[in-house]
């Protein structure tokens, strides 16, 4: 997304536009996202929402870029409907969701839309605007090429590239400038155990996103920002698959008046947190806990314990969601093929469920028999008494557990996106630790986001289309040098 709009903007500033990409079909996050997008309607109000996100956070802000933000937002829809009408493409939008945090000042203007499109899912449509809109423009695409490395000029200026392409590497000249827009780092072990807590992290995204523009970056000297910034949710992991599917019991509000029936537990038993209270993206706030005296992060995985009318009532996975699609596998919409699979763990009694946990590779003995049933007796006391005494889950998603068999999903961390990489400024121009740019290097989405450890659902899209804006249009207004 934010290298197609800065490639269709720089374009459109009649610079010579060309836009790689490593893999086959675009290999990122935005083509397996929702494609919700943020377009507040106020930006004074907008500021104020954000930076009080980032106070409640202590994440390093960039009040300027901050401020750029939340002026072009609010102008994200007519730039996707005029970019379609360009092209003759019809483009509306159908408003979704909620603030995230509704009594942060400014929130009732955090509006969220889905693009629509020629019947096409929010994100598909946006794929066939810009994809459309990159063709019209004339910008040429290379597909299966590979950004490697930055090329420098003796006074540290980016004059162009290394790509790979076809098994040979090519140095391509860049006469104004280069945008990085290489997403985030999910895929890459190495800086994902370096940058944040919690082991195993398993992805959800898209598998292109492998830190290669933070690597290209630090070599000509960026400074790094919001590396320890995940957008991390919480899911299913089987072996059968490298992803991670999306587990929908916190986020859909089944029967909402009364349920559904089932809480969280972890390797030991014990509940740990208001299960609907967490919001998607900060799961990993609450799993990454590392416990220092059993040595181990006693929250990974953790169980979703829940009861036969939940079970039939629920699928406990929508499969079809981020890069889970891709395997084509459908969960049941009973759950009863994944119980047959051993993927989910079965018990006659919470007792039996507890043994049979304990027996899993995972747990390794230790669920204890008398601690899960005395965590189900104490949750359904306080559903009995409308109370949660210890983490606030609302009054009206108290559903006590009651009808056996009992059932335990394993969850784990599904990390979406990562925040972190190459520092930018208002003008998308990428910094040095010092604070100044270097010279011709711009950057645009999720590479180095402007987003901190609070992120408000539909910024990352949207922070695409401002930045992506903004790198494009100063990074063709560079005078060539040559
Ligand atoms: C399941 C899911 C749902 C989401 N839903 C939303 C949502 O509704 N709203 C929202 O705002 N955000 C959402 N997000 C986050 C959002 O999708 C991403 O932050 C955003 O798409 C990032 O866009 P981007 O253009 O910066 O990077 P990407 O879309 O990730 O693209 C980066 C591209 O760079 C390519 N690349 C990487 N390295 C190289 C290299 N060396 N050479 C050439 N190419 C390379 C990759 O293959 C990839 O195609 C979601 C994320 C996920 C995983």
């Amino acid at each position: 997304m934010a290298g197609a709009v800065a490639a269709i903007v720089a374009a459109e500033e009649s610079a010579r536009t060309t836009l790689v990409e490593k893999g086959k079909e675009p290999e990122g996050n935005t083509w397996v996202s929702l494609g919700g997008i943020s377009c507040p309607d106020d930006a004074g109000r907008a500021k104020e929402y954000l930076q009080s996100l980032f106070e409640r956070s202590h994440s390093v802000m960039d009040e300027k870029l901050l401020d750029v933000y939340a002026q072009m937002s609010p102008n994200n829809l007519e730039w996707l409907k005029q970019t379609g009408k360009s092209i003759g493409i019809d483009v509306s939008f159908r408003e979704y969701g909620k603030p995230a945090y509704p009594d942060h000042p400014g929130a009732e203007t955090m509006h969220k839309w889905m693009t629509i499109c020629r019947r096409k899912s929010s994100v598909n449509g946006l794929f066939h605007i810009l994809s459309n809109a990159l063709a019209d423009r004339g910008v040429s695409v290379l597909m299966e090429t590979t950004a490697k490395k930055l090329l420098q000029d003796k006074d540290g200026q980016i004059i162009g590239m290394t790509l790979e392409r076809g098994g040979r590497d090519v140095n391509v000249k860049a006469r104004r400038a280069v945008v990085l827009a290489t997403g985030g780092f999910q895929n890459n072990d190495d800086l994902i155990r370096n940058f944040s807590r919690g082991y195993p992290i398993y992805y959800g995204g898209g598998p292109g996103n492998t830190g290669d523009g933070i690597r290209m970056a630090m070599q000509v000297g960026a400074d790094l920002w919001h590396m320890n910034s995940i957008s991390c949710a919480i899911g299913v992991k089987v072996s059968e698959y490298d992803v991670a599917f999306r587990f929908s019991l916190p986020s859909i509000h089944h029967d909402y008046q009364e349920g559904p029936a089932w809480f969280l537990v972890d390797q030991y038993g014990r509940r740990f947190t208001n299960e609907m209270g967490v919001d998607v993206h900060s799961w990993n706030l609450v799993l990454d806990y590392f416990d220092p005296v059993k040595e181990e992060y006693t929250r990974i995985p953790s169980y979703a314990i829940l009861d036969e009318s939940t079970r039939k009532k629920v699928s406990l996975v929508n499969s079809r969601m981020g890069w889970g699609k891709k395997t084509g596998y459908r969960w049941s919409a009973d759950n009863s093929r994944e119980i047959e699979r051993g993927w989910i763990v079965k018990g006659e009694t919470i007792e039996e469920l507890a043994h049979m946990i304990s027996i899993t590779e995972t747990n390794r003995g230790r669920m204890k028999e008398e601690r899960l049933r005395t965590t189900l007796e104490v949750y359904n006391s306080y559903c009995n008494e409308k109370n949660d005494y210890e983490f606030d889950r609302p009054a009206e998603c108290l559903k006590p557990l009651g009808e056996a068999p009992f059932y335990a999903l394993p969850l784990y961390p599904r990390l979406l996106n990562t925040q972190g990489g190459p520092r930018r400024n208002a003008k998308a121009k990428v910094l040095r630790p010092d604070g100044k740019p270097i010279s011709r290097l711009y950057s645009a989405g999720e590479l180095g986001s402007l987003w901190g450890m609070i992120y408000e659902g539909g910024s990352n899209l949207s922070e695409c289309i401002v930045t992506g804006r903004i790198a494009g249009r100063n990074a063709a207004r560079e005078k060539a040098w040559d």
